[in-house]
């Protein structure tokens, strides 16, 4: 099965690096909702936040805190994990949303 995010994960097509270790890579989103919108994901494939474990989901917080601080969000950021069709998830490959830079209305779409 393809998987555009294990592509990436994998130096087969090109994406922005924001940062990246052994296990896990941050990328540029490629249609951007804010100034600072990071996708942080394990190199491994899970489905979605279903199929992980929570020592993989806590890391992706993780690394998103520490980007949110590196990138200067003082005043506030958002995390979002889209899961399942009602729940917007269009890539398959479990990824955390890191946005920024603006302020963000509630509810959600
Ligand atoms: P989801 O809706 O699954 O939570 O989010 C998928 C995100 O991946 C979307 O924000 C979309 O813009 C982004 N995206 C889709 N394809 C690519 C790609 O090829 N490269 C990058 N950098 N982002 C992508
Ligand atoms: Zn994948």
């Amino acid at each position: 099965m393809s998987c555009v995010f294990c592509e990436i994960a994998q130096k087969q097509i090109p994406a922005t690096i924001e940062w990246e270790d052994e296990e896990y890579i941050a990328i540029r989103d490629i249609n951007p909702q804010a100034p600072v919108h990071i996708l942080i994901m394990p190199k491994q494939h899970f489905r979605n936040v279903e199929e992980a474990e929570s020592s993989v989901v806590g890391r992706l917080i993780e690394i998103a805190q520490r980007l949110a601080r590196e990138r200067g969000l003082d005043r506030g950021y958002r995390i979002v994990i889209n899961t399942g069709p009602e729940g917007g998830q269009t890539i398959y490959h479990l990824h955390i949303h890191l946005l920024g830079g603006r302020p963000f209305g509630w509810p959600p779409g």
